[in-house]
């Protein structure tokens, strides 16, 4: 009989893996293998932040802390969602965890039985399925199509609703797809939420800084009738350069974040003490640095973007957030190029011109690839070249 639990059963070793795995192994060859896969912003954390950091270290700042987050770094929170959001919490609204994961995780640890049903439209981040399935909880995947900008409407969110859905999760601007819901798309969404009142929300806002052409970011805890059923997740992994610090946070109705907190208390306890002094800086400090990259990440998403509708066979869209674009790669999908799938494409592409992205497939919707642009523009002028002259190659 296998040692191995019938919940870790369940779920499936992250599809992003062989492509990882290969170019690990190409580059460990020899081979100049451009990453564009990866999920982190290639800018170094601010120093004010390293600098509250230390001094946290050398200040002792270095004991367990309260559970789900130190006093200090809640009220940084509360203060955040106040000024940026015009949302009002309280402290005992608020949970810090390691990285925005381990609160998702935690959220759905603490609130699915056997069978309840979350909404998760596609494409998606790779990790809501599987945490719904370890948690004993059912993915109920929506394909939302390129023509509708990847994003779920009301339309099919009505549909998606059954008796069993305790949650739907929305996630803007988004990974893998880069698109952000405007204001006008959450109200609708939101006038089938307020009809359906069992059915929890999940807004996961990781993306919140990283957004361009002067869209406006709105979160859907701001339509006050779902405030109540709404557990907003951010951090500071994205926004502030700092993946590494394993910092996230949520806000939400007190019996949810407070069974957050008693997982919290048997698993992992507090996040790092010294990372939550960095993120009280990085959330109280000076915040012009974020406009300043997201300045060079619209210079770099206008030229990945221009370049790829460059190529013959290539559509792609121009998301307004994050640091990823989605395009197609169906027109290779044939007998001619003797390619059936989007992995099969990825998986050439590598192989062909060393540049490793992730195929659509692993976030739910065939056919498409995902292309992280959080790399400096040599790389991306190199990588676009190689694409270029693949799909070229696989045009003849
Ligand atoms: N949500 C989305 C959509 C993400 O892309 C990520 C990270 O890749 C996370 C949540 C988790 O971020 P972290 O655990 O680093 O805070």
């Amino acid at each position: 009989m296998s040692i191995i639990s019938d919940s870790l059963k369940r779920i499936k070793p992250s599809p992003t893996i062989a492509v990882t795995q290969k170019a690990r192994e190409l580059r460990a060859a020899g081979k100049d293998v451009i990453g564009l896969g990866a999920g982190e912003p290639d800018f170094d954390t601010p120093d004010n932040i390293k600098n509250a950091a230390i001094k946290a270290i050398k200040s002792g700042d270095t004991k367990y802390t309260a559970v789900d987050g130190t006093p200090t770094l809640k009220k940084a929170i509360v203060d955040k969602f106040k000024k940026e959001n015009k949302l009002n919490y309280s402290t005992d609204q608020i949970t810090v965890g390691t990285g925005g994961k381990q609160v998702l995780y935690n959220a759905f640890m603490a609130t699915l039985n056997k069978g309840d049903e979350v909404i998760i439209p596609a494409p998606f981040w790779v990790s809501y399925p599987d945490m719904v399935l370890l948690a004993g909880g059912k993915p109920k995947i929506v394909k939302c199509t390129e023509q509708e900008g990847f994003k779920i409407t009301a339309k099919k969110l009505k549909k998606a609703i059954t008796k069993k859905t305790k949650w739907v999760i929305i996630n803007s601007p988004s990974n893998p797809t880069g698109a952000g819901y405007l204001k006008k798309e959450i109200e609708d969404l939101a006038k089938v939420l307020i009809k359906n009142k069992k059915v929890h929300i999940l807004s996961d806002d990781i993306y919140e800084h990283i957004k361009y052409d002067n869209f406006n970011f709105f979160t859907i805890a701001q339509i006050s009738k779902l405030r109540d059923r709404t557990l907003t997740m951010n951090g500071v992994s994205k926004s502030y350069a700092m993946t590494g610090w394993r910092i996230g946070y949520a806000a939400g109705p007190k019996d949810i974040i407070k069974a957050i907190g008693k997982i919290q208390s048997q698993s992992t306890s507090n996040p790092s003490s010294i990372s939550q002094a960095a993120a009280v800086e990085a959330l109280n400090g000076n915040q012009v640095f974020i406009k300043k990259r997201s300045k060079a990440f619209k210079e770099r998403r206008d030229f990945v973007v221009r370049s790829l509708n460059n190529i013959k066979g290539i559509n792609c869209l121009k998301p307004n957030g994050a640091f990823y674009v989605f395009p197609s790669c169906k027109d290779f999908l044939n007998k001619k190029t003797k390619l059936k799938t989007d992995t099969d494409f990825v998986q050439k592409l590598l192989e062909k011109s060393n540049v490793a992205v992730v195929q659509g497939s692993a976030f739910g919707l065939d056919g498409y690839f995902r292309i992280s642009y959080a790399t400096s523009m040599k790389n991306l002028k190199k990588a676009m070249g190689r694409i270029k002259s693949f799909c070229e190659s696989l045009n003849k």
